[in-house]
């Protein structure tokens, strides 16, 4: 038998062996765990994996005013700041996503394709409503358990690393919470005084790239906006701006 065969099958072996042990045995009850120690130790592991592929960038430029337009979004909306933890990833593609343990990614190729910052708040609304809806937490830890144990068998290939994160977040998810999360958005941004519409212009804006959902299609962003856009929100004085142009400037400039 070849060396790479055998390989294989011991992984498929082991993997199978844990899985099996793990929905065999009770374990909680074994350890004398409760399931939120689980899920945060679980959630930590994950995340400890994950951000070895991730390419934090740690410049001013783009830190400063991604720190502001987040806890200005925070303290709007009574979110408690030091709860979420966003990082920004050095990558020329346009995503964003929450995961366990309320981390939230954002791309440097995201911020550049932005038009200005309500719309750059309206991604990271989108995805704060994710964790604050309770949507990551609730369908990720049995996908994280699995996934931790097919990161370790293919031997932290990074490389495959997005795309289970990706997966990960993906199954957690379904049409009704991105509905609920774009809802959500929306509001945060009425509550900062920032164009709660920008959030129908970003989701079509940016259905080609895939953002918001992996379940996007043509239809189904251009029905999302329009859901958007028959909301109804209260007079809440002139729309402001956050960050100075410059500032914004330097930001877009620093993620090319
Ligand atoms: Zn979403």
């Amino acid at each position: 038998m070849n060396r790479v065969f055998r390989e294989l099958l011991l992984s498929v072996a082991v993997f199978c062996g844990i899985f099996y042990a793990t929905l065999q045995v009770d374990w909680m009850r074994v350890l004398h765990l409760s399931p939120t120690i689980v899920g945060d130790k679980l959630s930590e592991w994950a995340w400890d994996l994950m951000s070895k592929s991730i390419r934090e960038v740690e410049a001013d430029d783009v830190c400063l005013p991604i720190d502001t337009l987040m806890r200005e979004m925070c303290l709007a909306n009574g979110i408690d700041t030091a709860s979420v933890h966003i990082v920004v990833d050095r990558t020329s593609e346009v995503n964003a996503f929450a995961t366990v343990g309320r981390h939230l990614v954002i791309y440097t190729g995201l911020i550049r394709q932005m038009d200005n910052e309500a719309q750059l708040c309206a991604v990271i609304g989108h995805e704060v409503a994710h964790l604050q809806l309770g949507h990551i937490q609730s369908g990720i830890r049995r996908q994280a358990a699995i996934n931790v144990i097919l990161i370790l068998l293919s031997g932290n290939g990074s490389g495959q690393l997005n795309e289970i994160i990706g997966d990960m977040v993906s199954n957690s998810l379904t049409r009704a919470k991105e509905n609920e999360a774009d809802a959500q958005g929306a509001r945060y941004l009425h509550a900062m005084h920032l164009d709660p519409l920008e959030m129908a212009t970003t989701l079509e804006k940016f259905e080609s790239y895939g953002i918001f959902s992996y379940l996007t299609d043509h239809d189904d962003s251009k029905k999302r906006a329009d859901r958007i856009r028959k909301m109804e929100f209260s007079d809440n004085g002139p729309y402001r701006q956050i960050l100075s142009s410059e500032t914004w400037e330097r930001l877009q400039e620093s993620c090319r």
